[in-house]
């Protein structure tokens, strides 16, 4: 029907009628601004509020490309939302964060083919980015994945987090974790109540157990001989913050050992006690050394008190020997002498001689021995007096040349004008020089110079005997001043007990002085020694 077919009521009807829907359209274009502008408010609230926020807010679309980030991620990684926007995962994100983001979003688009079709899921990931300085820093990421009703994803929101701090403090746990698990030292734990809470490994072996499932929430006092003792232990503990010594522990077969505890008392972060600890090194090597030791000096002890014993009554023999030895040779000296006086020239005088010559050699020999004894027994008697050593030396020098001249030898005097006088006994040092001379003689090629030399130096008068011998071995050097002692190779070769030095060795420190050898293999030698100038008398 046409308009002008129609009747004016109608046509007034159909007025009203388009008046009302203009109305109703009105209304809703207002409803509809309104939501838009509610709309637009909320998500201008919303950017605000990720713009503002601490965490870092983004979204991604189903190609994980940027759509959003929040500014603050200038502040935590250094680049800009424009910089950010830019970049690919692989710049974001370190090789192992990227390909653990690229499994979880393989899942993510797998699930959505599952029940989940539409809805959207969560995950929360830790992952390793860089910043713009180019150091890398732990982040959680907290996604939402979005899906249309197919399942299809359609995008991801998430939220940042830095864990960095957080990493940092699992990390030193997990390490002191570990040092305590692989420690030598056996390591436990117990709660205030002295039950077992944790032990390591090196705990379990010491004490002979196979796994901590048999000990663990046991009694601590259980594991010690005494148990009343472990008790006091723990009281202190708990009293005192820690206790440190030696207690006997018990081993699973019920054997004992020796265990140095250390134990302290675990307190949380506000002071409040929450469990104790337990460090045990275990004794038994050091208290088996240890007895070893005790019993290694028990018997060096023991040896060296019997040497001591035996080198006394060695020197205690030895003496009464010389004496024994003494008697008979002094009337054999004294009728051998008188028989050389009286003997006229002819066979019996030669064997008179002779008899005189041993007799007084032994009877040297003898005192030699005596002398050394006494040394040794510290009652070697020294006669000191006021002495010129110049007079000595000159002395000494005149009476060695004739057996000087009798081998061959020169005996040259190499001493100062002047030499200040010592407090000695003269007789014994005559015959330290005259020992020293007589082997100097004894060891020299035919021919060779042999040199008596005296000097002051600092407060000591030192005396030297330098000759042109065979020399002596470095190794030897030492030994030759001990009692008995002879070079090896010299054995054979010329007569004397090793006695000699040993004699002027006791004589020379019974004077407070020194005596030593310089020399080299064939080089020839040195002897000298050493008396202070000036005597302490007490
Ligand atoms: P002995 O009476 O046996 O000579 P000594 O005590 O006088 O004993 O000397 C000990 C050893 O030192 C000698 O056997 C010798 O080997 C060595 N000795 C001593 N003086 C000399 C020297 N002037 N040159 C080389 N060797 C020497």
């Amino acid at each position: 029907m046409k308009d002008k077919d129609k009747t004016k009521e109608q046509l007034i009807s159909e007025l009203a009628e388009m008046r009302q829907r203009i109305t109703e359209l009105q209304a809703l274009e207002t409803q509809h601004k309104q939501a838009e502008e509610q709309l637009r408010d909320s998500e201008r609230h919303y950017r605000l509020l990720a713009d503002n926020t601490n965490d870092i807010i983004w979204t991604m679309d189903k190609n994980l490309q940027l759509t959003y980030i929040s500014p603050s991620i200038e502040r935590h990684s250094g680049y800009t939302v424009e910089e950010m926007m830019e970049m690919t995962l692989e710049q974001t994100y370190t090789p192992a964060s990227v390909e653990a983001m690229m499994k979880a979003y393989e899942e993510e688009v797998s699930l959505g083919k599952t029940g989940v079709k539409g809805q959207p899921t969560s995950r929360v990931l830790e992952l390793e980015g860089y910043k713009k300085d180019g150091s890398t820093e732990w982040i959680e990421i907290h996604t939402t994945v979005l899906r249309d009703q197919d399942g299809n994803v359609t995008g991801i929101v998430g939220v940042t987090r830095k864990i960095t701090e957080r990493k940092k403090a699992e990390e030193k746990l997990r390490i002191r974790d570990k040092a305590i698990e692989s420690s030598i030292n056996a390591v436990a734990m117990a709660n205030l109540e002295g039950n077992l809470t944790y032990l390591n490994p090196s705990f379990l072996k010491l004490w002979g157990y196979d796994n901590e499932e048999e000990i663990l929430g046991r009694p601590t006092v259980e594991f010690w001989q005494a148990e009343e003792e472990a008790a006091m232990v723990m009281r202190a503990v708990l009293e005192k913050g820690g206790w440190q010594g030696e207690l006997v522990a018990k081993r699973k077969d019920g054997l004992v050992f020796n265990v140095e505890l250390s134990a302290s008392l675990v307190r949380d972060e506000y002071g409040k006690p929450v469990c104790m600890m337990g460090c045990f090194i275990d004794l038994t090597e050091r208290k088996r050394a240890e007895a070893e030791l005790q019993h290694h000096y028990e018997q060096e002890r023991e040896l060296r008190q019997n040497l001591e014993e035996e080198v006394k009554r060695r020197v205690e023999f030895t003496r009464a020997l010389v004496h024994e030895l003494k008697t008979p040779v002094t009337p054999i000296l004294a009728s051998s002498d008188l028989l050389v006086e009286q003997l006229q020239e002819g066979p019996s005088l030669s064997l008179a001689k002779n008899i005189k010559e041993g007799a007084s050699t032994m009877n040297r020999r003898i005192d030699t021995l005596l002398d050394l004894a006494r040394g040794e027994l510290g009652m070697l008697q020294l006669n000191r007096k006021q002495v010129d050593p110049l007079q000595l030396l000159q002395k000494v020098a005149s009476e060695m040349s004739p057996a000087a001249s009798s081998r061959e030898l020169s005996l040259v005097l190499d001493v100062p004008r002047s030499l200040p006088s010592v407090w000695v006994d003269g007789s014994r040092l005559q015959q330290v020089i005259v020992n020293l001379l007589t082997n100097a003689f004894k060891w020299s090629p035919q021919g060779g110079k042999v040199t008596l030399r005296a000097k002051q130096k600092n407060d000591a008068l030192i005396v030297e005997v330098q000759d042109m011998g065979p020399g002596i071995a470095k190794e030897n050097q030492q030994k030759i001043f001990d009692a008995y002692y002879r070079v090896e190779s010299d054995r054979q070769r010329l007569d004397g007990l090793g006695l000699g030095l040993a004699l002027c060795k006791t004589i020379v420190e019974s004077h407070g002085g020194k005596i030593w050898v310089e020399s080299e293999k064939g080089k020839g030698s040195t002897f000298g020694f050493s008396v202070p100038l000036h005597v302490d008398v007490d």
